[in-house]
């Protein structure tokens, strides 16, 4: 496979006092998606500006939809805030047709370097969609005044392609790989770089520095090699999410991304016995709680989630992990227990 340096990303801004800009350039008149708790906190940069705002409030498709179908005289789509914003405004601009600018306030999930939206259709998360922005501003300020376990949940979207690789290689030596994504290793060693590039920025993600947050961008920019190596996600993620769609389908809760698929990694690495010193070295130095108390899991329904994983990404047929081949024993969830509880014992 010649997948060597694959281009990825999206034109991305770095900067201070970006969104005062939209006003001088964004197409008017234009549509703010964004959330009700942030406006009040940078709705007065739009003062002045021909705009309409939307709260985000729903990810149904079929009220998105019925909101985009009732968009009248827009020129542009920013979007505003974390995922769920982003994800929206991806959307509308699908749906319309129209130019998109994203502005995240938060790095929790790496909804800004997809070109698809997560949107849900009766409940179930389904990819739907094409933008590509005009241009992504990071504004270095915004980022560093969100609560910092906001960003720091980013690193799961990026620490999953450890796991990701993992699983790649694993069904590849097994014969269970799918033909159309046999195993490349440039493309898996690009993936590993990113999480290379984390292992070197601990300290700067923590204190979240201009430096930490470039970090962080990189590797969230790769996110978009999903729709560069062919709408191939295997060297972006498997067993770290697996175990978050488990845990989501069972509890019904609303989590902070890069809590479970945090989890998710330290599992992972677990399984296939490689590198979870090192990935728990990274999640804890860097501040971001993935134990289940912190995600408001009792450690009754982690278990219960980790015992029922194996069956679901059976059912569901997710791409051959190893969670497809692995029971989780009584003798596993005292490790990571004891695991878990030694990584966080002195960060308290
Ligand atoms: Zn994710």
């Amino acid at each position: 496979m010649a997948q060597k340096n694959l281009n990825y990303g999206f034109p991305t801004v770095f900067g201070r006092e970006l969104y005062s800009e939209f006003k001088n350039f964004v197409h008017p008149p234009f549509l703010v998606v964004t959330m009700p708790d942030l406006w009040p906190l940078f709705g007065h940069h739009f003062d002045g500006a021909d705009h309409q705002v939307y709260f985000t409030d729903s990810i149904e498709q079929g009220d998105l939809d019925r909101d985009a179908a009732g968009l009248t005289d827009i020129g542009a789509v920013i979007g505003l805030g974390g995922g769920q914003a982003l994800d929206v405004a991806k959307y509308f601009a699908w749906r319309r047709n129209l130019p998109l600018f994203q502005a995240p306030t938060a790095l929790s999930v790496n909804a800004v370097y997809g070109q698809r939206s997560g949107v849900r259709v009766d409940g179930k998360v389904i990819y739907r969609g094409w933008a590509v922005p005009e241009a992504v501003y990071i504004d270095y300020d915004v980022l560093r005044s969100a609560p910092r376990h906001l960003n720091w949940s980013g690193i799961g979207d990026i620490l999953c392609f450890h796991t990701g690789v993992l699983d790649w290689r694993y069904a590849e030596d097994r014969g269970k790989i799918e033909e159309k994504w046999r195993f490349s290793d440039g493309l898996a060693q690009q993936s590993l770089a990113k999480v290379d590039q984390i292992t070197r920025h601990v300290d700067d993600i923590r204190t979240l520095n201009d430096e930490g947050i470039r970090a962080l961008i990189d590797g969230l920019q790769w996110g978009t090699s999903y729709h560069g190596a062919g709408w191939c996600p295997r060297h972006i993620e498997g067993t770290d999410h697996f175990l978050f769609y488990t845990l989501e389908k069972l509890t019904g809760k609303k989590f902070l991304h890069g809590q479970p698929v945090g989890l998710g990694v330290v599992v992972g690495s677990m399984l296939h016995d490689a590198g979870t010193e090192t990935m728990l070295d990274i999640i804890a130095g860097i501040g971001l709680d993935v134990r289940p108390e912190a995600m408001g899991l009792t450690w009754a329904q982690l278990e219960t989630g980790l015992k029922a994983m194996r069956g679901y990404v059976n059912q569901v047929g997710l791409w051959h992990s190893i969670a497809h081949d692995t029971d989780i024993s009584d003798a596993f969830i005292r490790d990571l227990k004891a695991t878990l509880d030694k990584a966080y014992a002195h960060r308290a």
